[in-house]
């Protein structure tokens, strides 16, 4: 068997590495390139694995392809991406133009998120399934959720989402739940949201590189055992675009007393505190500690898959973030 997720035993958690190409400005620039990935070799010693600057969307998404599978299997499972700014998360969850010419396949810039739209919708027409699928998509900024798909303003306080806990788990409270019928269908809600979330960056400056996107995706399959039983299967799968992993890092940094008030990212530092202890088994899973974690909650861990894409920019200037994020995602393992 290939390497693919569950190869560490009992653990869940699947993390690729793919490092950007040189932009035309830093080709222009002579920025040298001082980051190169075996894509051979590191495989098995390193991370399962490994996309270098060349990798296209296609590539890259056929390690995610087993992942949306076990969705729809009923199972959750969630994909990151995590970096520095500039290193290509966006890029590997949204990607470029999703239509190719002819306007009906995917490009070849076609990101994560559009190709797992399309795995999802192929696997339901060709099961032939009754299936309902439903989205919401989310905002986290500033530890303050916010609904990307209600109509109300990005700017009214008095919107925020909160966070409820009941027995069946954490439930964002209001949000909106978006029934989609078609990949079609989808794509539109998603435009929506990203379009209201760019409205609230000229409002706020760099928010995007400090805010978390989650843009999940659950489908209700009804089906019928041999012996007549109806039964229905749940999958969801959260596609999450992280904030710059930056701001862990240099806030995090060398002296703590340094740190700027509110400049630490919660989410993403508990993030990765929560996928350690699950990795090392520890008793104490630390989800409570911020709002992301309690949101995936039931996405990570347990039966759960997860993926973390670590991107990274393959020039001098950004190795020390590179260091740190190849450290996070190591920690990952
Ligand atoms: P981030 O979301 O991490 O801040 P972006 O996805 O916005 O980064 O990527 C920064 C720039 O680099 C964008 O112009 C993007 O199109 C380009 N880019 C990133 N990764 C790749 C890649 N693998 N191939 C081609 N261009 C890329
Ligand atoms: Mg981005």
């Amino acid at each position: 068997p290939g390497p693919g997720p569950g190869e560490n035993e009992g653990v869940n958690v699947q993390v690729l590495l793919r490092c950007r190409p040189l932009s035309d400005k830093e080709i222009a620039e002579r920025t040298p390139q001082v980051i190169s990935c075996n894509e051979a070799l590191r495989e098995t010693t390193l991370y399962q694995n490994v996309f270098n600057c060349d990798s296209t969307q296609e590539k890259l998404y056929k390690t995610i392809v087993p992942i949306v599978q076990e969705v729809m299997d009923g199972f959750n499972c969630t994909i990151f991406a995590y970096g520095q700014t500039g290193t290509g998360k966006t890029y590997t969850m949204e990607g470029g133009p999703r239509r190719s010419d002819d306007g009906k396949s995917l490009s070849a810039e076609a990101g994560v998120i559009p190709r797992s739209i399309k795995q999802i919708f192929d696997t339901i027409e060709a099961n032939n399934t009754d299936s309902t699928v439903k989205v919401t998509f989310l905002e986290l900024y500033n530890e303050e959720l916010t609904d990307l798909l209600s109509m109300d303003d990005v700017k009214d306080d008095s919107k925020r989402l909160r966070l409820l806990e009941d027995r069946s788990g954490v439930v964002a409270q209001g949000l909106d739940e978006v029934v989609v019928k078609s990949a079609t269908e989808i794509y539109q809600v998603l435009d929506r949201g990203t379009a209201k979330r760019r409205t609230g960056e000229t409002w706020l400056n760099k928010r995007s590189s400090r805010s978390h996107s989650v843009f999940s995706i659950t489908i209700h399959m009804r089906e019928v055992t041999p012996d007549g039983e109806d039964v229905v299967k749940v999958g969801k799968l959260n596609l999450v675009d992280l904030a710059g992993s930056e701001n862990i890092s240099r806030s995090g940094a060398k002296d703590g007393r340094a740190r700027e008030a509110g400049s630490i990212n919660q989410s993403l530092l508990t993030l990765g505190r929560v996928i350690t202890a699950l990795v090392e088994h520890s008793g104490h899973i630390p989800y409570r500690d911020s709002k992301l974690t309690r949101l995936l909650r039931e996405s990570l861990g347990g039966k759960t898959k997860t993926c973390i894409i670590a991107t990274i920019a393959p020039t001098v200037q950004c190795q020390e973030e590179t260091i740190s994020t190849l450290d996070y995602a190591h920690r990952a393992k």
